[in-house]
């Protein structure tokens, strides 16, 4: 990486290094419907991250053997384009897209009625566009708009946002600077309207009050986050009312 880093990553102020308060999302932006060959798309924008979610089914299975007699098959690929970051990244899938594949497909899980489409598969494919920290969260956040948008039911919708401890202080929404520099990075994806928890991963260290105030936030910015992903589906079906009427 080219990029300085800087010493300190809060300053006297207590702003952190993109100037943002401790408990301060980054900036973020949400469209739904945003691919016309998928069946449920949708894109965000936080801070520097820029992702797309694209969803198809529920359709056959392809290979048939891998179908299940009592739900669907629900599949999951989180990919980092080569310019996604500053360095170009192999195109070939790396340990860490596997694992995250597999840690959001396993936080995207329990919100869908995957019984009520057995012999049936849902992929979802996750393109990370540009990189900046963060991205299995607003991988979350995303996926769950494309599976609303492909008229999939669900119990609610995931939502996740990070937070974690920079220069011993708990802050929300990591991004890149802070995620590698920082003492700990704690993700987190819930289903608001249940009171669930769908992820809950933690890396570095943190005291036990640490840690309660860092889920306390992390869920915090989750619930700021489900108003922009409603807010983001209305918007989607407002518009297309509109084109109904004229
Ligand atoms: P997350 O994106 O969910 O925070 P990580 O903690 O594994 O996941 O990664 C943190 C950040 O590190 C990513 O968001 C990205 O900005 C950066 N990163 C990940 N993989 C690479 C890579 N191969 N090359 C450069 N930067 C990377």
């Amino acid at each position: 990486m080219n990029q300085e880093l800087p010493e300190r990553l809060i300053d006297e102020s207590m702003r952190r290094v993109d100037g943002r308060k401790p408990d301060e999302l980054r900036p973020i932006k949400i469209e739904v419907g945003v691919l016309s060959n998928a069946d449920g798309s949708a894109y965000i924008e936080q801070g520097r991250n820029k992702i797309l979610a694209a969803v198809y089914g529920p359709k056959e299975v392809h290979p048939r053997h891998l179908s299940l007699p009592d739900r669907a098959l629900l599949r999951c690929r989180y990919h980092m384009a080569p310019f996604s970051v500053e360095e170009r990244k192999s195109p070939a899938p790396s340990r860490r897209e596997i694992e995250l594949s597999k840690v959001i497909r396993e936080a995207l899980e329990p919100a869908i009625f995957l019984e009520r489409y057995p012999r049936t598969a849902i992929d979802i494919f996750i393109e990370i566009l540009q990189a900046d920290g963060g991205t299995r969260c607003a991988g979350i956040t995303v996926a769950s708009l494309a599976l609303a948008d492909a008229g999939i039911p669900m119990r609610d919708l995931v939502v996740a946002c990070a937070a974690g401890k920079v220069d011993g202080t708990i802050v929300l929404d990591l991004n890149d600077v802070e995620d590698k520099l920082g003492e700990a990075d704690l993700p987190v994806a819930v289903m608001p309207s249940l009171n669930a928890v769908t992820l809950l991963q933690m890396d570095g260290l943190l005291t036990l009050e640490e840690f309660e105030q860092a889920i306390n936030l992390a869920i915090d910015g989750c619930k700021r986050i489900y108003k922009l992903q409603k807010e983001a589906l209305k918007a989607k079906y407002l518009a297309i009312k509109e084109e109904v009427e004229e």
